[in-house]
């Protein structure tokens, strides 16, 4: 498929950012650094928790990559907020199929901005007696960054800017952009 340059989604403009090749390879470096640590032994029977929408994409290209005994489950993550600004509130729904007790848990997530969304995801998954909690992100925005916590795997650091495709949307369009994308200011 032709990576476009620019795309236009609700009649704003972006631009390519990262081209698919380069995001390809960020998500491969990811997934040798979950399999090292798995041969180390840092895990034990690891769910691989996918923060659904925005992480099935990059959730479904590293999974198939790890090697393992991997389990795959989802997490929603909601977030109250306009298109285009990080929600102060965050809701978490786990899926009722998914027992996370005594479990070693990654998380997969689109994007760590100010690392809310990952918190929260923790002490759901704490809460929920999970035995440890990883968090693997596709991209991270390292100025935005508020977390005490270390992000365990990251793709791709960024900067602190908007951006689409891979599985992350503007209000719902351009998740299917193969390549990342940032609005054009
Ligand atoms: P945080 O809770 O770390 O501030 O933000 C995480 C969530 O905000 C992400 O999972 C995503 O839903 C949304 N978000 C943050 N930055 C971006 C971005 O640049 N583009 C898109 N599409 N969503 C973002
Ligand atoms: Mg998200």
């Amino acid at each position: 498929m032709e990576t476009k340059n620019t795309a236009t989604l609700h009649g704003r403009q972006f631009r390519l950012l990262i081209p698919t090749p380069q995001v390809q390879e960020a998500i491969r470096q990811v997934a040798r650094e979950v399999n090292a640590d798995y041969r180390n032994g840092t895990f034990r029977r690891p769910l691989v928790l996918v923060t659904l929408s925005g992480a099935l994409v990059f959730g479904g290209e590293l999974f198939r990559q790890l090697e393992g005994d991997f389990e795959l489950g989802f997490v929603r993550a909601f977030s109250y907020g306009s298109g285009m600004e990080s929600a102060e509130d965050v809701r978490i729904e786990l899926s009722g199929a998914v027992d996370v007790a005594g479990r070693d848990v990654l998380v997969v997530e689109d994007v760590v901005d100010s690392g809310r969304t990952a918190e929260s995801l923790r002490t759901l998954l704490c809460k929920a007696q999970a035995r440890r909690v990883w968090i693997a992100t596709l991209l991270f925005k390292p100025e935005a960054y508020r977390g005490a916590l270390l992000i365990d795997y990251v793709g791709l650091r960024i900067e602190d800017r908007f951006v689409v495709g891979y599985g992350l949307d503007y209000d719902q369009a351009g998740r299917n952009l193969n390549a990342i994308y940032v609005l054009d200011q």
